[in-house]
């Protein structure tokens, strides 16, 4: 049984593609995210709906399911609750949780 002497090439070609959010100086925000133990740059769900061209609807059951995190909640202190959803619509949504969900690279400079 002769193998026959063919050569495969195998190309891997990976596609990369950052977002960059401009924001304007002063407007950038962010927030420490608990879950990621890290300042994070943080969306309201509109912008991280049109960042990630995602349904805020979607974005409010991936907060639910912890597939996504909200800072919001962070802010009410030392209390052992858990995040509300109900919370979801004024949510300050982790910015690095969105951008592994969704598979995106994104960076947020200042004008
Ligand atoms: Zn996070």
């Amino acid at each position: 049984m002769n193998e026959t002497n063919t050569r495969r090439t195998e190309i891997t070609i990976e596609t990369r593609s950052v977002t960059i959010i401009r924001m304007r100086r002063g407007e950038s925000n962010s927030a420490f995210c608990r879950n990621c133990r890290a300042e994070v740059p943080v969306f309201d769900p509109l912008a991280a709906a049109l960042i990630f061209r995602a349904a805020q609807d979607q974005l409010a059951v991936l907060l639910q399911n912890g597939r996504i995190h909200s800072t919001a909640a962070a802010e009410n202190g030392g209390g052992s609750g858990g995040d509300r959803a109900g919370d979801a619509h004024n949510a300050a949504l982790c910015s690095r949780s969105l951008a592994d969900f969704f598979g995106k690279e994104i960076r947020c400079v200042e004008d």
